[in-house]
């Protein structure tokens, strides 16, 4: 790596040697998100009120809260300026914060040296990514940030799987036919569904705490054994399976041939007693493992769900469409897209205070932006700077290479 990572000066906005919003304020701006079927908003008034107070003017475009049940008069009561239109958010701003990666369009309206942050998803979105290089913006991914416990409180990957986890619970029992509690009743006694989640990372783990509130039996199952003890500490029961995955870094590695197998064959009866799976098996930067066979589902109970969190890298169910909801063999099975985007005010809350917490790394003590990227956490999640990529996997991508 050539380049030292030293943040640019933009000319007329920042003066080198700027000693802060004291002297000229850093204008963030958050663009209303673009993306079909997206609700979320990158800011939430109450983070607004702590920015400005540090002596930033934030802008927000109009209208980008709205999806998410914060309008712009709650902005602008916390001390937001209300942009009418993308030119005149853009104009001046130093910070882009987004919840989407921004599109070639959108990088085409940033200004040299301004700091984008938001999820990239790059390896996905190469055509934007080398624009950003191009165009010498400099963008922080936040699906980099590393699982440090320092880097917890920016951890948006894991506030968004909580809200997809929750959602996915609820859409389970709205699809299901039965009752997921025990009920005891004058017209007879209603047994438990029996709820089983396959993959108990974060996502998993609040599906198993929702299904347990609901009142459903639950059962789990994860290829990282030590996750058997917190899915047992939220009250559901572990599927003990003679397969150990742990990889690098707490995620799970691939299994060989014989252990998918194996674990296929563990995993049918499980999910053949079960009214709702819930599965959200996923490998980074791979294809997910297809832990439920079409034969599986042929073995299901009519009217059994299954909602398939892991659609939108391949599914864990053979039968799973991305963003539709099929029926099969009287199973219902759904690929829901973006889940998140479906409980707008709390994930948009919860990534607002992910980026409150990553912007604090992005300002010396006297609210000046920093120059050198040198802290672990933005030099992992340093995706694009003064004309390189920094994420190799992505580079060798663009390329041409294998990541
Ligand atoms: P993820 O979305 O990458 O995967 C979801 C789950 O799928 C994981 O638990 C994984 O083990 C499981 N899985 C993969 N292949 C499987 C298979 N074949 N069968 C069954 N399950 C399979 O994971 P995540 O939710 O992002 O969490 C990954 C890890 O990171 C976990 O260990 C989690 O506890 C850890 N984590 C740590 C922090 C931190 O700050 N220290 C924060 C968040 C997550």
């Amino acid at each position: 790596m050539s380049t030292p990572l030293i943040a640019q000066e933009v000319k007329g906005i920042i003066p080198a040697g700027s000693k802060g919003p004291a002297a000229i304020p850093v204008v963030i701006a958050v663009p209303r998100e673009l993306a079909p079927g997206e609700q979320r908003v990158a800011t939430i008034p109450e983070v607004v009120g702590k920015l400005t107070k540090s002596g930033h003017e934030v802008r927000i475009e109009h209208d980008a809260g709205t999806s998410a049940y914060y309008p712009d008069d709650l902005f602008t009561a916390a001390g937001a300026k209300i942009a009418s239109s993308r030119t005149g958010l853009l104009n001046g701003a130093r910070v882009v914060l987004c919840v989407q990666p921004p599109t070639v369009a959108d990088v085409d309206q940033f200004a040299e040296g301004t700091i984008v942050i938001g999820f990239m998803n790059a390896t996905n979105n190469l055509g934007a990514v080398a624009r950003m290089r191009d165009r010498k913006i400099t963008a922080f991914a936040l699906e980099l940030i590393p699982r440090i416990t320092r880097a917890q409180s920016m951890d948006a990957l894991s506030s968004q799987a909580t809200a997809g986890g929750y959602v996915a619970a609820i859409l389970g029992a709205s699809h299901c036919p039965k009752f997921l509690p025990m009920l005891t009743t004058a017209a007879g006694t209603i047994r438990p569904a029996t709820v089983l989640i396959l993959g108990a990372g974060v996502a998993g783990l609040m599906a198993i705490a929702t299904a347990k509130r609901l009142g459903a039996i639950v059962e789990a199952y994860d290829v990282r054994r030590a996750a058997g003890e917190q899915v047992r500490s939220l009250g559901a029961r572990f599927l003990e399976l003679e397969i150990n995955a742990e990889g690098q870094g707490g995620y799970a590695r691939e299994l060989t041939a014989g252990e998918k197998e194996k674990e296929q064959q563990m995993v049918s009866a499980a999910v053949a007693r079960a009214d709702i799976v819930i599965t959200t098996a996923n490998i980074p930067g791979r294809k997910a493992p297809l832990l439920i066979t079409k034969e599986t589902v042929a073995m299901m109970r009519p009217g059994a769900v299954i909602v398939d969190l892991a659609a939108e890298s391949g599914g864990n169910c053979e039968l799973t469409q991305a963003g539709r909801t099929v029926r099969e063999h009287g199973v219902t099975i759904l690929g829901p897209q973006n889940l998140p985007a479906r409980v707008p005010f709390h994930s948009s809350q919860m990534y607002a205070k992910n980026l409150q917490s990553f912007l604090a790394l992005l300002f010396d003590k006297d609210g000046a932006l920093i120059r050198e990227f040198t802290d672990e956490i933005l030099a992992a999640s340093l995706l694009v700077h003064a004309g390189e990529i920094l994420h190799k996997p992505t580079r060798d991508l663009l390329n041409g290479g294998t990541p």
